[in-house]
């Protein structure tokens, strides 16, 4: 959804929460304490319930991503739509500039819509490329040695690929539907690579092609695997991993001209931002419905998923400042 469209349908407070309350509860408000549907009153003109079952009020709010928000509902919803129609992604600088907030409310926003994107969609399967990359960290610095308090003038950089002290980030592409699945791993075995492979990816009539670094090896006995000696070739027809290299290209330039870099700490979010997009990039129409409903989805966006941990810290913790 273009910034127009999302200006005329939902320029106030009332339309919004009006359309979030659809999505979460169709016709029946639910007391997000005690699942009661029928003993609800209406709080007129304050957007709220009271459940005179258990005796609290609600609002559609409570347990979403937009729980406890100073900053309007209409912000937030374009928010969204920047953050979705922004393939490279913006940096919070950018978006506290277009949409007149403070730089710190929309990094912290924009991670709470990050949570939101924390959707693992549909199985993948047919034809899957399976690779690692080496992301955040500061950028390389020279090292310098000085053996015997010699100063050696040659400057040794660090290395590249596996064996570097950045963080190893593996990605599974699927072919033919697009999707994208990723996944901070800090060590690349043949066991921790299985599990992810088995998460994510439709074993029966998969095809799985990696490059010939020897984790893989085993996946022989599991899947059907073919794979590709980059250092002789880049492709041997469709035995490639270039599906999944243009995602690491995306994700790197991204990163690098939006964020510069990124703790460790941080990466799962950025992650879940460029994954989702990246696997919603065919079905543009559907990318900000889709997030909108996810961020009313609390079941989805906060408690299932993995860096949920992580995104109670940071929602929390933030909040005390
Ligand atoms: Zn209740």
């Amino acid at each position: 959804m273009n910034i127009i469209e999302l200006h005329k349908k939902f320029n106030t407070q009332r339309k919004c929460i009006e359309h979030l309350e659809k999505i979460r509860w169709g016709k029946l408000p639910t007391c997000p304490y005690c699942n009661e549907q029928e003993h609800i009153a209406d709080r007129k003109n304050e957007f709220r319930y009271q459940c005179n079952n258990c005796g609290r009020s609600f609002s559609v709010l409570v347990d979403t991503v937009f729980e406890d928000t100073n900053m309007p509902l209409p912000i937030w919803f374009q928010l969204i739509a920047l953050m979705i129609n922004s393939k490279m992604g913006v940096s919070s600088k950018e978006l506290g500039r277009q949409l007149g907030i403070t730089q710190k409310s929309a990094w912290f926003n924009a991670m709470k819509v990050r949570c939101a994107m924390l959707d693992e969609g549909d199985f993948l399967d047919g034809i899957v490329e399976m690779d690692e990359a080496y992301m955040g960290g500061k950028p390389r610095k020279p090292v310098i040695k000085y053996p015997d308090n010699v100063p050696i003038l040659s400057r040794v950089y660090e290395k590249r690929g596996r064996g570097t002290r950045k963080v190893p980030v593996v990605g599974i592409v699927a072919r033919q539907s697009g999707q994208v699945a990723t996944k901070v791993i800090e060590k690349l075995t043949t066991r921790n690579l299985l599990a992810m492979f088995r998460r994510y990816v439709k074993e029966d009539g998969a095809i799985l092609i990696t490059d010939e670094f020897s984790s893989y090896k085993k996946f022989d006995e599991v899947v059907e695997h073919l794979t590709i000696d980059h250092t002789k070739e880049f492709a041997r027809g469709v035995i490639h991993t270039n599906t999944i290299e243009g995602f690491w290209s995306l994700l790197k330039n991204g990163i690098k001209g939006n964020f510069r870099a990124i703790s460790k700490k941080y990466l799962p979010f950025y992650l879940a931002e460029y994954s989702y997009k990246y696997s919603k990039r065919r079905r543009a129409d559907i990318g900000f419905s889709q997030t909108i409903k996810n961020a009313v989805a609390e079941d989805k966006c906060l408690v299932n998923l993995k860096p949920k941990g992580d995104v109670k810290k940071i929602v929390y913790k933030k909040k005390k400042l």
